[in-house]
């Protein structure tokens, strides 16, 4: 089985297209969203016709309940809150209706998507550091975890006696005996400096993970942004990865 893994798209529609064109060329079996499809992009409506056309496995972001009104917004930055808010009022009633019925984990074989944490997956905690990732490899009963949310891809390890690490690169083969939590990275809203847009593959037969990273028309979003009134320190953000 191979999976196409993708995650915090955030309505950036020329992102999606090309990580979507990339993922064609390898043949997926399954696609799975973890989360946040909508906030801050020029294009909601029109990511979520494309997301749901891979028929996914997909599972809710904070901004995805955040833009349907199930989720508090008070903690949110100005400009995250105020693109809530405009997604809100640009989506579609059919729209809002998966968004608000999507689950927060699913389950499979060997492992577990969850958009933030395995952590209480409703409050929207952050896997930044090691302790962190600790507290979630407690709740995970399956080798792997693959998440979202913090826009920064990055393989972390647990040993099998309690030792975590992350690791270097984005690639792995996975060992029997250790376990692993994945944050596959951002589609459409990079934060760790590099502004391609990013995804993953697992692919079960060899074992292997990779997260991957494309380049896609970034002007043309940021245009849109600055078009559709959106705060304009979201589209400046696409071309520095932050
Ligand atoms: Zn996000």
């Amino acid at each position: 089985m191979k999976y196409g893994l993708i995650a915090d798209i955030h309505g950036n529609l020329e992102a999606l297209q090309v990580v979507l064109a990339e993922l064609r060329d390898e043949g997926i079996d399954q696609y799975i969203c973890l989360g946040d499809v909508v906030g801050y992009g020029a294009d909601p409506n029109e990511c979520l016709e494309l997301v749901k056309g891979l028929e996914p496995v997909i599972i809710a972001g904070n901004h995805d309940w955040a833009s349907v009104g199930k989720t508090d917004i008070s903690y949110f930055n100005p400009s995250a809150r105020e693109a809530v808010l405009w997604t809100r009022n640009q989506l579609t009633k059919e729209n809002m209706d998966y968004l608000r019925n999507l689950r927060l984990t699913e389950e499979f074989k060997n492992f577990v998507v969850v958009h933030s944490t395995l952590v209480s997956p409703q409050t929207w905690g952050y896997i930044l550091t090691i302790s962190d990732a600790k507290a979630s490899f407690a709740h995970q009963t399956r080798q792997l975890c693959f998440i979202g949310h913090s826009h920064q891809p990055v393989i972390v390890m647990e040993d099998g006696d309690g030792n975590c690490e992350a690791l270097p690169g984005f690639s792995l083969e996975l060992p029997q005996g250790h376990r692993y939590i994945v944050n596959i990275g951002s589609v459409g809203q990079p934060r760790d400096g590099d502004p391609r847009a990013a995804f993953a593959l697992y692919d079960t037969p060899s074992k292997q993970v990779e997260v991957k990273r494309v380049e896609y028309d970034i002007k043309l979003a940021q245009d849109k942004i600055i078009r559709a009134g959106l705060p304009r320190n979201l589209a400046l953000r696409l071309e520095y990865g932050r």
